[in-house]
């Protein structure tokens, strides 16, 4: 095997907003004793068994939660009919959202207000997506361009846009809405550390002869990540942990460039590297 040479992109690991909500999390679960979640915290099943491991366990309906029992929301935000089936049923809540996804919930609002059809770019069933989508009464969701050419003409809308997308799919969804819509607001609300993020896996998938991008499979930010570096490079390969990686995708390179999701624990980027490391020895 030849030599390999490493560049981690500068912006690996958790999120601010992910690294928050496990830090509740944890703490609730330290003082609480037996504390629930609805539904896993952030998309990283190693994260979601060590907080079980402190007393936090996963439930999937705000019905089963005992009512003794307090629960943590998630970072990617909670349907409003969920905060409101808590409430009835006297739960007391842990919001663990991230500040970046409730001021998209905000800014949904705020379009409403204008009196604009809210469309919301963004993966349909996606948990954060529908909880902006329940912020408002009638929010039209759009995935992609092919979503964006069935529209009929609207008169007067507002975008926003799930924190994670990439800006790619952005701008072609928004390039099909200008021919549809006459009074058309955007709120850009991709969050700064997916922004970072992206434009460094651009980077490093330009420079590098393989990429890899360390993640979850039901992790939406990570197959973005993966997604932009297949586009800009073909050999890009998304592993969730070291067992993922193959040495025949390392022979006759040069270099490797190495990056993460925003749920992905710092230390299994480190194992990854280690492994990608020792097949250069
Ligand atoms: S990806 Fe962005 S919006 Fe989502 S938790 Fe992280 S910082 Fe917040």
């Amino acid at each position: 095997m030849n030599s390999l040479s490493i560049t981690i992109a500068k912006d690996v690991g958790f999120c601010f907003g992910v690294r928050r909500a496990i830090d509740i999390a944890r703490k609730a679960g330290e003082q609480n004793g037996k504390v629930a979640m609805l539904g896993d915290i952030v998309h990283n099943e190693r994260v979601v068994n060590d907080l079980k491991e402190l007393g936090v366990t996963v439930f999937e309906d705000i019905e089963n939660i005992p009512v003794n029992m307090p629960v943590i929301f998630r970072s990617h935000g909670t349907t409003a009919e969920v905060w409101q089936r808590a409430r009835n049923r006297g739960l007391t809540i842990i919001d663990a959202a991230c500040p970046l996804v409730n001021e998209i919930h905000v800014a949904a609002r705020e379009l409403e207000a204008e009196g604009r059809q809210v469309i919301i770019i963004g993966d349909p069933g996606h948990d954060e997506v529908e909880g902006i989508a329940s912020q408002i009464s009638n929010p039209i969701i759009i995935a992609n361009e092919q979503d964006a050419e069935k529209l009929q003409k609207i008169r007067k809308a507002g975008i926003i846009i799930q924190s994670t997308q990439f800006h790619e799919n952005v701008n072609s969804i928004v390039s099909a809405l200008i021919f549809k819509v006459s009074d058309l607001r955007i709120i850009n609300t991709i969050c700064k550390p997916t922004r970072n993020r992206q434009s460094q896996v651009r980077e490093l998938a330009e420079n590098n002869d393989v990429m890899v991008i360390v993640g979850s499979f039901t992790s939406a930010n990570t197959k973005r990540l993966t997604s932009i570096a297949k586009t800009i490079n073909p050999n890009s390969y998304q592993v969730q942990g070291p067992a993922d990686i193959q040495p025949e995708w390392f022979m006759n390179m040069k270099s490797v460039g190495i990056s993460a999701g925003a749920s992905t624990p710092d230390e299994i980027v480190v194992k990854v590297t280690e492994k990608i490391g020792a097949l250069s020895l």
